[in-house]
């Protein structure tokens, strides 16, 4: 019923003069500003009549069982609340990787939605404080002017479901509720809302499931990558900036807008706890601003408990996930809290049952008892997609009650961490770090010319500033020629920089004294001049600045790059299982990206045969192999899907090899070739103990033969001609115990192994193969015990794989 029919009739008159009074003052306000905003208003402010719900456009409300929207609808429901609510601006920021709308909604009181420009401007200036010249005073009347940025990104991994529905019904309240709490939100908040950092995932995920509906698949994740290249890694691409939708929102959101909070809205496993919130488990990466842990701590404890009175059971902080590694998380580099929240799943939109007793305990906590840091245990019983958004939209909105109440302090906290960010360096203090062009040092291929452009586009996007000495200079005894990049600590993203180009000691973490290892959430390291094929020398001593001028990517352009001449693949495949893997997602970017054919190989081409007419080379990217043989379940998805390559598939590989093919295979399936293919080589870690050797993504040295053709142009560590990287992460490693089979590189000695990152029981694999070639019959194997082109990243070793493909099919 409309809200005047609610009134008692003698009180209308005073409803409508009210109402009157309030609609002259709204036009006066709208009147007097400049029109900020080139869009039609059917109604002059929002109420909640006006305001559409989204089952008023898409049909259901997002949470009804079984029901998930397109990217198309969620696009229809924001443009229509853009229509009706003049709280909400709707935009496109470009088009995602095959060619969807990728999206944000900017949602804040109409006021502050007219001087969007102002609040942009306060933002850049607290960001880098030496644009007011580090003066508190002039930052005080910034912060009492601004307003708190608060990014909420939805849905980066697609199979979370809830977790892009719930955009909706947080847009959609934020537009039509007048409530006192929401008022605030609005008046002291600009919220950047992005309904989806994937929407071709959206789509993916909605087909599929559409699809199964109903059938013994129903529920279950689709037998492809949700994002066409990485895949769930989607989420590890933070600094590599490597796929468009990270690039657009980095480009057009953090980098414009410098979010102080950002709230990444994701989903967990089904049987943990309902809803996790940081503090984040140990460790954090050390070049994180100490104020943005305490950020990340109070905002997360503070949700933690506006949800505990609101109800809300299993909600954890302080469990299951670590602050290491910047790949997820751009924000903690660039003066902003990242609080990741992630929710308990249901069978995509179809409800599950977790019984009390089969609830799993996860990483400090106990997922059945009581205890700080999970003060009111869920019961069990049915789990439905209607709770996974109210518990999103619970902790979103108690998010933003924070982010509302302590405006002042959150922007205090973000001039304060970008003030120290720009301070003067003392001896003793990292100061710069140094980084020799390629083509001018040490033992230069085209290669690491190509690495060196990367790194500098990298740190250039993530707000770095680069200098480049027009002339020679000495630092520490030592001579630099001119072009060599200097990059200084003290600037606003000093900090980004040096988590990216120092070498990481991870700690040494147990599950309880003397016991095994703690796993780390994603890998331990992330050092750049090592993937990139790159030397970078950190200086920690304030020396005087040669000349320089300022160093961009674009200005590299000219030179001769890897990229500029066309690669002799011959005839590439690549196989691709239903069981999807990152890893041929990645490997495919590479091969895009540098304009190298190849074909995606299924199981059942594979059974079928006749591979050495088709194809010279065919890659097996990093999966095991169990899921290479045997596939998806049958008794869950159709049969097209369904099973690997089976034994007919192993047979034809064989002959493919005898008939003078080549098989090249990536970490984990490289023990495929062991087991299926008859090479003679022996995984020395096979059986072996976590406790006794342990390395879940670091970089190690290798030590290459330099006569092999497959070792051709390899960027190599400073000055050796022989030494390179490898990325191993819970990887292979080799011992030949046949003829005709050759180490191409080998793991180096204990002691001087672990480049970066963490690395326990060295001498299990020092000295062992790195890279091996087996011959058998007219054709050959080469196999990686490491992978060749992790995440996009190892430019480094990128050479030994494409010398293994361009050398194929002679
Ligand atoms: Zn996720």
């Amino acid at each position: 019923m409309p809200f005047i029919n609610r009134i008692p009739f003698k009180n209308r008159t005073f409803f409508f003069a009210i109402f009157l009074f309030w609609l002259s003052a709204n036009l006066l306000t709208v009147s007097a500003s400049p029109a900020p905003r080139q869009k039609p208003k059917s109604v002059p402010a929002s109420a909640k009549g006006n305001v559409p719900a989204p089952r008023d456009v898409i049909g259901f409300t997002p949470g009804d069982d079984r029901k998930l929207a397109s990217w198309a609808q969620f696009v229809d429901y924001f443009k229509a609340l853009d229509k009706a609510s003049d709280r909400l601006m709707f935009e496109e920021l470009g088009k995602t990787t095959m060619g969807r709308p990728f999206v944000v909604a900017t949602i804040s009181s109409p006021a502050n939605l007219a001087k969007l420009d102002r609040y942009k401007e306060i933002q850049r200036k607290l960001a880098d404080p030496r644009t007011i010249g580090s003066n508190d005073a002039e930052a005080e009347k910034l912060i009492a002017e601004g307003r708190t940025i608060v990014l909420i990104t939805c849905g980066i991994h697609s199979t979370e479901v809830g977790a892009n529905l719930v955009s909706m019904n947080i847009a959609y309240k934020l537009a039509s509720d007048d409530s006192q709490d929401t008022r605030d939100i609005l008046d002291r908040c600009i919220i950047l809302l992005v309904p989806s950092l994937n929407p071709d995932g959206v789509d993916i995920v909605k087909n599929w499931y559409d699809k199964t509906l109903g059938t013994p698949a129903e529920g279950t994740s689709p037998p492809e990558l949700y994002h066409h290249y990485t895949g769930h890694d989607n989420n590890r691409d933070w600094y590599a900036f490597t796929q468009v939708e990270t690039q657009l929102t980095v480009d057009k959101l953090h980098n414009v807008w410098h979010p102080q909070i950002v709230h990444d809205i994701h989903q967990q496993g089904e049987t943990g706890t309902r809803f996790f919130i940081p503090p984040y488990v140990e460790p954090w990466e050390p070049n994180v601003p100490p104020l943005i842990q305490a950020g990340v701590n109070f905002m997360g404890t503070a949700m933690a408990w506006d949800m505990l009175s609101e109800g809300k059971a299993g909600v954890v902080i302080n469990g299951v996930y670590d602050a290491w590694t910047p790949a997820r998380a751009y924000q903690h580099y660039h003066a902003g809290i990242r609080i990741l929240s992630e929710t308990a799943s249901a069978r995509l939109a179809t409800p599950t049952t977790v019984e009390f007793e089969k609830q799993t305990p996860q990483v400090n906590v106990d997922t059945k008892k009581r205890s700080w840091n999970y003060p009111v245990v869920w019961k069990g019983g049915e789990w439905k997609l209607a709770d996974i958004v109210e518990y999103q939209r619970s902790g979103a909105f108690a998010l933003m009650r924070n982010a509302a109440r302590y405006r002042e302090r959150w922007l205090k906290d973000f001039y304060l961490i970008g003030k120290d960010a720009v301070r003067e360096r003392k001896a003793g203090e990292p100061f710069a770090f140094l980084i020799p062009h390629p083509v001018s040092n040490f033992n230069s291929t085209s290669w690491g010319m190509e690495g060196f452009a990367r790194l500098v586009s990298i740190l250039e996007r993530g707000g770095v500033e680069i200098k480049r000495a027009t002339s020679e200079f000495e630092v520490e005894g030592k001579q630099y020629r001119a072009d060599t990049a200097i990059v200084t600590m003290s600037q606003p993203y000093g900090a980004f920089a040096k988590t990216l180009l120092e070498r990481q000691q991870y700690p040494d973490l147990r599950q309880y004294p003397g016991g095994p290892p703690m796993r780390p959430y994603d890998v331990t390291a992330h050092t750049l001049p090592l993937l990139m094929g790159l030397n970078a020398i950190q200086i920690n001593k304030p020396f005087s600045l040669p000349k320089t001028d300022v160093l961009r990517y674009a200005g590299l352009s000219r030179v001769v790059r890897v990229t500029d001449k066309p690669f002799t693949s011959g005839r590439l495949a690549m196989y691709k299982s239903h069981s999807a893997s990152m890893d041929e997602g990645w490997t495919r970017w590479i091969f895009d990206q540098y304009k190298i054919k190849s074909a995606s190989l299924l199981d059942a081409e594979i059974r079928a045969g006749n591979l050495r007419d088709k194809f010279d080379s065919i890659v097996f990217p990093d999966q095991n192999a169990r899921a290479i043989f045997s596939g998806l379940p049958e008794n869950r998805y159709p049969k097209e899907f369904s099973g690997g390559i089976g034994k007919e598939g192993v047979e034809a590989l064989k002959k493919f090899v005898e008939d003078g093919g080549t098989i090249i295979t990536f970490n984990d399936a490289s023990e495929f070739a062991i087991e299926h293919l008859g090479v003679p080589v022996k995984n020395v870690l096979a059986g072996v103990a976590a406790r006794d050797f342990y390395c879940p993504g670091s970089i190690l040295k290798i030590k290459f033969d330099a006569s092999s053709e497959l070792t051709r142009n390899a960027p190599t560590l400073e000055s050796t001609s022989d030494e390179s990287i490898a990325w191993f992460e819970t990887s292979p490693a080799f011992e030949v115990t046949g003829n005709d089979t050759k180490v191409i590189a080998r793991y180096a000695d204990a002691k001087e192994l672990l480049l970066s990152g963490w690395l326990l029981g060295a001498e299990k694999i020092a000295g062992k193969g790195a890279i091996v070639e087996a011959r058998r019959g007219k054709g050959r194997v080469v196999m990686f015990a490491f992978r060749p082109q992790y995440r996009g990243q190892s430019v480094a070793t990128f050479p030994f794989l494409f010398n293994a493909i361009m050398t194929s099919g002679k």
